[in-house]
């Protein structure tokens, strides 16, 4: 299975927009691995998680034809996840994208920001809502919805994706695990995980994972035989205010056999 990180940012993008920070002046200067859209991944050009508002950009940048993706699954519904708005480009009208629907899979917020974005257009999409714990056979993938704990207000999630033979755990936007995740995980075994660093050395790990507890959810796989042989940890979806160029990212987890991933990153499995 072929894994392409379209974009690797935060909300905020490195460098960000306007800022001035000591990070975003020398991503500016180094560009390269240091240069960061808001995230998302394809699996195989059919199977895609999240729809940021770079997603226009990757297709330029990668050469994609968005139109082959088959199933989307939707994090939540936070803007550097969803753009909404650019949903609507694929309706009649905007878009001859065909006949083959494309399905797109999530909880109840980022389906309200999409039908509001619709706003009653022709479209070819078919929604299906998902229930965390509960798997779903895609057209591709298996997929299993996992809770984050990341916005208080929203049901987040992550997902277990089994796909031509490979299992990835997505885990972002994750905070640290909610019990109910940990305990699915247990007797589970992943090809790929892809965890957040979004804070780096910050103290807390509500919300968002820091550096300590990407360590910890590291450790604790090896521990209970997540990983499966040959297995790889990837980190992504940064923010400059991390102050963490991707050089001290791969200075930070490259002894604990965790990589750090860029925009464009192919990885196969
Ligand atoms: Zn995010
Ligand atoms: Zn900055
Ligand atoms: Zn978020």
């Amino acid at each position: 299975m072929k894994v392409h990180f379209l974009g690797t940012a935060a909300f905020e993008g490195i460098p960000s927009l306007f800022c001035q920070c000591l990070t975003c002046k020398q991503a500016r200067e180094r560009g390269g691995k240091n240069r960061r859209s808001r995230t998302s991944v394809m699996f195989d050009h059919d199977l895609k998680v999240d729809f940021p508002p770079d997603t226009l950009m990757h297709s330029f940048q990668y050469g994609l034809d968005m139109n082959s993706v088959k199933d989307l699954l939707i994090t939540h519904s936070h803007s550097d996840h969803l753009y909404a708005e650019d949903m609507a480009i694929r309706a009649k009208g905007y878009a001859q994208s065909g006949e083959e629907a494309m399905h797109v899979y999530g909880h109840d917020l980022p389906f309200r920001l999409i039908f509001q974005a619709l706003n009653g257009l022709e479209h070819n999409y078919k929604f299906h809502r998902v229930i965390p714990f509960q798997p779903v056979q895609t057209q591709t993938a298996t997929i299993v919805p996992l809770l984050a704990d990341h916005d208080s207000l929203e049901t987040c999630l992550l997902y277990a994706i089994e796909k031509n033979g490979k299992t990835v755990l997505y885990g972002n936007d994750s905070g640290w695990f909610p019990d109910e995740t940990w305990a699915w995980l247990k007797d589970k075994q992943f090809d790929l995980v892809i965890l957040e660093c979004t804070t780096g050395r910050v103290g807390h790990r509500n919300n968002h994972m820091n550096v300590d507890a990407v360590l910890e959810t590291k450790t604790w796989m090896d521990e209970v035989g997540a990983l499966k042989p040959g297995a790889k940890v990837f980190v992504t979806h940064f923010s400059h205010n991390a102050g963490l160029l991707h050089e001290d990212l791969v200075d930070i987890f490259g002894p604990h056999g965790i990589e750090v991933a860029y925009d464009g990153l192919i990885v196969e499995l």
